[in-house]
């Protein structure tokens, strides 16, 4: 049918940033000339026509408004940070979940924003800045260097671990899955390079047994914008016993979401994932929880 040659977003989201202005004021702002509806699920989340170009739009280039989908709206809520802790953000840059999390604990607590890469810093420190997240605290780090006995680290409640991943979950939206796989024998049918996505998942499984070693994080997401299963289910999996002997069990996030893990494991339908459509990125998310009475050896 024609509807399925017509393969693109369907509406457009943009977040209100409630460091900035308040979803009502937003709202009455945008509706002079705009249809906006209001998502039901993500606060603040909002929708727009997908012909809409926001780019240039006052409330965009003054911080108000954030270009985000609502994928990737979800990880931040499944972290759900009290105001006042101090949480890390391990892979920051760009920054959109950065100062999603500074907005949900209210301008309070802290939030640390870590990124490795020169280039992709520069974005983060923007965005932070356009945000107003004044309790966003950037380090150009790398991740898995960081000191987990440093005085301010080792208070971390909540991290949030959205690494490098090989973005399979947005190429939907991009039609690059339509395009003929190449000639390179190491990529399957659809153009999946087999090395890279077991090197970054190498990564993926390294940076989260890393988080879950902080002294006294209670919350630990962890997010992929893949669909592949070596980078989602395959990583949970990989870790578990490693997350069982620090007193971590997995959580069941945002519960309403119907969309679950694939059942590879017994437990990986407490597993989120959101399936690649015309409206959202395909998105893998994890929640690991432990009771604040138990703490772990650091060293
Ligand atoms: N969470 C971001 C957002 O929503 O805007 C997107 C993060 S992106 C998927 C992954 C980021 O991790 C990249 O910017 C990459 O440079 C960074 N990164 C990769 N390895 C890292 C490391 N070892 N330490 C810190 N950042 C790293």
């Amino acid at each position: 049918p024609a509807a399925d040659c017509n393969f693109g977003p369907r509406v457009r989201y943009v977040r209100v940033n409630s460091l900035k202005i308040e979803v009502d004021k937003a709202l009455e702002m945008l509706r002079e000339t705009l249809l906006v509806e209001v998502d039901d699920l993500v606060p603040g989340l909002l929708t727009l026509p997908a012909d809409i170009d926001l780019h240039t739009h006052s409330l965009v280039l003054n911080g108000s408004l954030i270009l985000q989908g609502k994928a990737s709206c979800l990880p931040a809520l499944a972290l759900a940070p009290e105001a006042d802790w101090v949480v890390l953000d391990a892979c920051a840059a760009p920054g959109n979940k950065t100062v999603q999390l500074a907005a949900l604990m209210q301008g309070r607590g802290q939030v640390l924003a870590c990124e490795l890469n020169e280039k992709r810093i520069k974005r983060l420190y923007e965005t932070v800045d356009v945000a107003g997240a004044s309790n966003v605290k950037v380090m150009h780090q790398d991740f898995l260097k960081l000191d987990v006995n440093d005085p301010v680290l080792s208070q971390v409640k909540a991290i949030l671990l959205d690494p490098s991943c090989s973005g399979s979950g947005t190429v939907y939206r991009r039609l690059d899955h339509l395009l003929p796989s190449s000639a390179n024998s190491s990529k399957e049918p659809g153009g999946v390079d087999a090395q890279r996505i077991q090197k970054l998942a190498n990564f993926q499984k390294t940076a989260l047994r890393f988080a879950l070693s902080f002294p006294v994080v209670e919350r630990v997401v962890y997010s992929t914008c893949s669909v592949h299963q070596q980078e989602n289910e395959d990583v949970v999996s990989a870790v578990l016993d490693f997350a069982h002997d620090n007193g971590f069990r997995l959580g069941h996030p945002i519960p309403q979401w119907q969309q679950r893990g694939l059942p590879v494991f017994e437990g990986a339908t407490n597993l989120l994932r959101v399936k690649p459509s015309e409206e959202m990125d395909g998105f893998f998310i994890a929640l690991f929880e432990r009771n604040s009475s138990v703490t772990v050896s650091s060293d």
